[in-house]
């Protein structure tokens, strides 16, 4: 259950491809930005170092349309709409279909936060 990590820049899937150098090698890389991280023989690791490359954006930048996430004084999950990087506010629709401008600072926990939880292999 690998999941394919997304490009921080614009939000699309990283591509996971493999050349023939001496057998192979594989490396995520986003099309749509034009880069590509480095190779390795082994598919997971290529993971490591696309996950590493992301974890080191801004939260704001690794946020999604569709999103989901957890703020201060609310149990219940919002949806990211959509995210202005430059302002760093992050618009979130509650449950009842309300849609709220937030802070960086107001958010509890993140997607890959929520995602963690229960299997986390770190
Ligand atoms: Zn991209």
């Amino acid at each position: 259950m690998m999941t394919t990590p997304k490009c921080p820049l614009c939000g699309k899937l990283l591509k996971l491809s493999t050349i023939e150098n001496k057998g192979q090698l594989h490396f995520f890389a986003c099309y749509k930005c034009n880069y590509q991280l480095r190779m390795s023989p082994r598919k997971d690791f290529a993971l490591e170092y696309a996950e590493k490359f992301i974890s080191k954006f801004p939260p704001i930048m690794r946020l999604n349309q569709g999103d989901n996430v957890m703020v201060h004084f609310s149990d219940d999950t919002h949806t990211v709409l959509y995210t202005n990087v430059d302002r760093g506010k992050i618009y979130l629709q509650d449950v009842y279909g309300n849609a709220l401008p937030y802070d960086v600072d107001e958010i509890k926990q993140w997607p890959w936060e929520l995602e963690q939880k229960g299997g986390s292999n770190d």
